[in-house]
């Protein structure tokens, strides 16, 4: 199964994708966080990334069409996978359609998750993550069961993102409303899109996309 999560920073389109993990067993390509990757790594392609990502735009295609077409022929990519953040602009929808037609593959959903701006901000204002396995929390809800520690793994080390800030969040939601949202059209017009209300409680929101890949 393959399928991209759309939706503006903060939609739950990481937590999702994380319960999607476990249910479907197919990975999760989030090229925000192969590019964080990186940049931590300090590859090429990092450093080129870090200066843009670090005032919250978008990186150019190229770099992460380039990433993504690699990471998708890697064997556990072989049963499908979710792509998290990407496709985010036309062209790289173009591209990621030429790109699969190559390898022979198609997209079966392409689920948009809708969530009112208000809520996004303080969304991303109060997300952490898991360090080791990327489990996402939140300063009030969702937290740890045991405080400290990680529901899915049982690492205490967490880590947040310097672009997950009221004022980067703008920019970021400017930038999702600019060049990602025409997507939802594109996608439309192509019979692959299916919107879940992403203000529901985290285990609706499952139930809602659970229901979409039955059919
Ligand atoms: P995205 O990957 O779309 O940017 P995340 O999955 O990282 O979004 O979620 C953003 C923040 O909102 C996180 O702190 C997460 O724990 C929280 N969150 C995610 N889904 C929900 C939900 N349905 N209800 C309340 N909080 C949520
Ligand atoms: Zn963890």
């Amino acid at each position: 199964m393959k399928l991209i999560l759309l939706g503006p920073p903060g939609a739950g389109k990481g937590t999702q994708a994380q319960r999607l993990i476990e249910s479907h067993g197919i990975p999760q390509l989030s090229t925000g966080d192969m590019l964080r990757a990186a940049v931590a790594a300090g590859t090429e392609v990092g450093r080129k990334a870090k200066a843009v990502m670090d005032a919250g735009q978008l990186v150019s295609d190229q770099i992460v069409n380039d990433i993504v077409s690699e990471r998708i022929d890697q064997p556990d990519c072989a049963n499908g996978y979710i792509l998290d953040g990407y496709p985010r602009t036309l062209v790289q929808a173009d591209a990621v359609e030429k790109m699969l037609a190559a390898k022979g593959q198609s997209l079966d959903h392409v689920i948009e998750m809708r969530v009112d701006d208000e809520i996004l901000v303080a969304r991303v204002a109060g997300r952490y993550t898991c360090a080791q396995c990327g489990a996402v929390y939140h300063d009030e809800h969702p937290k740890p069961k045991v405080e400290g520690t990680c529901d899915v793994c049982g690492s205490q080390s967490f880590k947040r993102r310097p672009d997950d800030n009221a004022e980067t969040m703008r920019t970021r939601l400017w930038a999702y409303y600019k060049d990602t949202s025409p997507l939802i059209g594109y996608y439309h017009c192509k019979g692959l899109l299916k919107t879940v209300d992403g203000m529901q409680p985290i285990d609706e929101v499952s139930a809602a996309i659970e229901a979409i890949l039955k059919g």
